[in-house]
C-alpha cells in the first residue's frame, strides 16, 4: 500500500532584540511557494525538502505539498502570517488524511502570540493527525528546543554543520527514519539534555573546537536503532527560556535510556568545554589597517559577523564600510547594504549616471548613514541561484539591487535583506570575487562555506549589528539562568 505523506517547510530565525516584525510579504519575498509549485522547485537541491524528496522518490511515497515558507531571520512572526502558513498544513492534513507528517522546521521561531512558535507548530499537527501518525521534523543547528516541541515530535533531527552544508542530507536522515517507522522497523521516541551554556554565533563554527569533537562523538553515538543524534547550538538572540545548547536524541524505544545517556554526557561535555566558546574578533581599525596594505593575489575576506541578516540584523551597518572609505581601501566590494530608497534613487538615476544617497545607518544600532557619491554600474533584480555548497540549487534574492561604485569599492545596495553566503550574490552582480583584494561580507559564519576556498585570508570583523557576539550587550528577561556566559561561573 502507498503511504501518504505530507511535507511542509515553515521557518523562522527569530531575532527577539530586532523591531522589525516579519509578515507574509517577508516569507513572499524570501521563499515562499504552496501545493503543487514545492515538488519542482525543490527537488534537486540541498534543503530539508529535497532530501526528504530524495526518499520519497525512492520509497514511492504519495507525497502532500502542503506549504514551503522561510523569511530572513528579523523580529517576531506576525500572528497574521503564522496562522496563514500553520492553517495550510493544517487544511492538508484534514483533507489528505496522512499516514505521515514530514516537516522543515528551524526551531527558533517566535511569533506574537507564541513564544515557542515550533512547539506550537508541533502541538498544532500532533492534535490534527493524533497519537498514531508518526510527526518529524528537522531543525536548524540554530534551533531552541522546547519540551512541547520534543513531546510532540516522533524525531527531531539537527542539522550537524555550520556553515549548514547537510541541510539535504538532515532532511534524508529524517525521511529515512519516517520510511523505517512506516514499515515497522523503528518505534522512535526523542530525547534531549539541555547544557547551561548561551554561545553567540561564531564558535557554533562546527570545523573548530568544540563544535567539532562534540559533533564526532554524536556521530560515534548513532547506530540504527538511533538514527541520529544532534548538538544544537541554539541562538542566543531569542530571549526564550530554552535558548542556549541542546543535544537531541532520535531512537528506538527500546534504546531509548541509552540514547539519552549518551545524550547527558554529551551535554556534560559541552558544560565543561564552555570557556571554548569564547572567542576574540578583530576591531575594525586593525581590520582596515589589514585591509589598506592587503597585496596578496587573494582576496582579503572581511566578515561583518554582526550585522548578519542571517541572524536578523538590519544588514544597513555602514561602520566598517565608512572606515574603509575614510582609509582609501580600493578594489574592494560589499555585499551588502539594505537600503531600498537608495536602490530607488540609483534607479531613478539609471545606469553610469552618479548619485548622492545617504546610505544604510537606517535603524539605531548600526551607525548613522553615510552621503556617498557613487556611479551606478549595474542594476539587477537581486535574484540568483545557489552554486555553492550551502543551500545548493535553491534560488535566493536581494529584491530590486544596484551597484554603487564608491571610490573603488563596489557596494551592492539591496531593497530585501539577505545573507551573501555563495560567490554568486557577487557574481550575478558582474563582480568576480577572486579578483577583488577585499570583499566585506554580512555573514557570520556560513559565507566560510564557499569564500574561504578563495580566500588569501578571513578576519571576523566585530562591528555593531544584532548578532554581535557580545552578548552583555543585550537585556534578556526570558532566557534560563544561570547559563554561561551571562553568568560568568
Ligand atoms: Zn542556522
Amino acid at each position: 500500500m502507498t503511504d501518504t505523506v505530507l511535507f511542509a517547510r515553515l521557518k523562522h530565525e527569530t531575532n527577539t532584540f530586532s523591531s522589525l516584525s516579519t509578515g507574509r510579504e517577508a516569507f513572499a519575498s524570501t521563499s515562499l511557494f504552496r501545493g503543487a509549485e514545492i515538488v519542482p522547485e525543490f527537488r534537486g537541491t540541498n534543503t530539508d525538502l529535497g532530501g526528504f524528496l530524495r526518499v520519497a522518490d525512492a520509497e514511492g511515497w504519495d507525497v502532500v505539498p502542503t506549504v514551503a515558507a522561510n523569511a530572513t531571520p528579523g523580529g517576531v512572526v506576525t500572528a497574521d502570517a503564522f496562522s496563514a502558513f500553520l492553517d495550510r498544513i493544517l487544511d492538508g492534513i484534514e483533507e489528505h488524511d496522512p499516514d505521515a507528517v514530514l516537516l522543515g522546521l528551524h526551531g527558533a521561531m517566535v511569533t506574537e502570540r507564541h513564544r515557542d512558535g515550533d512547539g506550537r507548530i508541533l502541538d498544532a499537527v500532533r492534535s490534527a493527525v493524533g497519537d498514531d501518525v508518526p510527526v518529524m521534523a528537522t531543525l536548524d543547528l540554530h534551533a531552541n528546543v522546547s519540551d512541547r516541541m520534543v513531546a510532540n515530535a516522533d524525531g527531531l533531527f539537527g542539522y550537524d554543520t555550520y556553515p549548514h552544508v547537510d541541510i539535504g542530507d538532515t532532511g534524508e536522515t529524517a525521511a529515512r527514519a519516517m520510511a523505517a517507522t512506516l514499515q515497522g522497523n523503528l518505534e522512535p521516541t526523542v530525547v534531549i539534555e539541555r547544557a547551561p551554556v548561551l554561545p553567540p554565533l561564531p564558535p557554533l563554527q562546527t570545523a573548530a573546537e568544540p563544535m567539532a569533537s562534540l559533533l564526532a562523538t554524536a556521530a560515534d553515538a548513532e547506530s540504527e536503532p538511533v538514527p541520529d543524534v544532534s548538538v544544537l547550538g541554539g541562538f542566543a538572540y531569542a530571549d526564550v527560556p530554552e535558548a542556549g545548547v541542546s543535544v537531541v536524541g532520535v531512537a528506538d524505544e527500546s534504546v531509548a535510556s541509552e540514547a539519552a545517556a549518551a545524550c547527558a554526557d554529551l551535554a556534560g561535555a559541552a558544560d565543561a568545554r564552555r570557556h571554548e566558546f569564547d572567542r576574540t574578533y578583530t576591531g575594525v581599525d586593525d581590520a582596515v589597517a589589514e585591509a589598506a596594505a592587503w597585496d596578496r593575489d587573494a582576496p582579503l575576506v572581511l566578515a561583518d559577523i554582526a550585522d548578519n541578516p542571517g541572524g536578523g540584523s538590519a544588514q544597513d551597518g555602514t561602520v566598517l564600510l565608512e572606515a574603509l572609505l575614510d582609509a582609501g581601501v580600493e578594489d574592494a566590494a560589499v555585499a551588502a547594504i539594505h537600503d531600498p530608497a537608495a536602490v530607488d534613487a540609483a534607479t531613478a538615476a539609471g545606469v553610469g549616471e552618479t548619485v548622492t544617497v545617504d546610505l544604510g545607518g537606517h535603524t539605531e544600532e548600526n551607525g548613522d548613514p553615510i552621503a556617498v557619491e557613487g556611479t551606478v554600474r549595474l542594476l539587477s533584480d537581486g535574484t540568483y541561484r545557489n552554486q555553492g555548497p550551502m543551500s545548493t540549487g535553491l534560488e535566493v534574492s536581494f529584491g530590486r539591487t544596484a551597484v554603487l561604485a564608491v571610490d573603488g569599492i563596489d557596494v551592492i545596495v539591496a531593497s530585501h535583506r539577505q545573507q551573501p553566503y555563495d560567490p554568486e550574490a557577487f557574481r550575478s552582480h558582474g563582480i568576480t570575487p577572486e579578483r577583488k583584494r577585499v570583499l566585506v561580507l554580512k555573514s557570520t559564519v556560513h559565507y566560510r562555506a564557499a569564500f574561504e576556498p578563495i580566500a588569501g585570508g578571513v578576519r571576523e570583523v566585530s562591528a555593531p549589528g544584532l548578532c554581535s557576539p557580545d552578548l552583555s550587550a543585550f537585556t534578556y528577561d526570558h532566557v534560563g539562568r544561570p547559563t554561561y556566559p551571562l553568568d560568568s561561573e
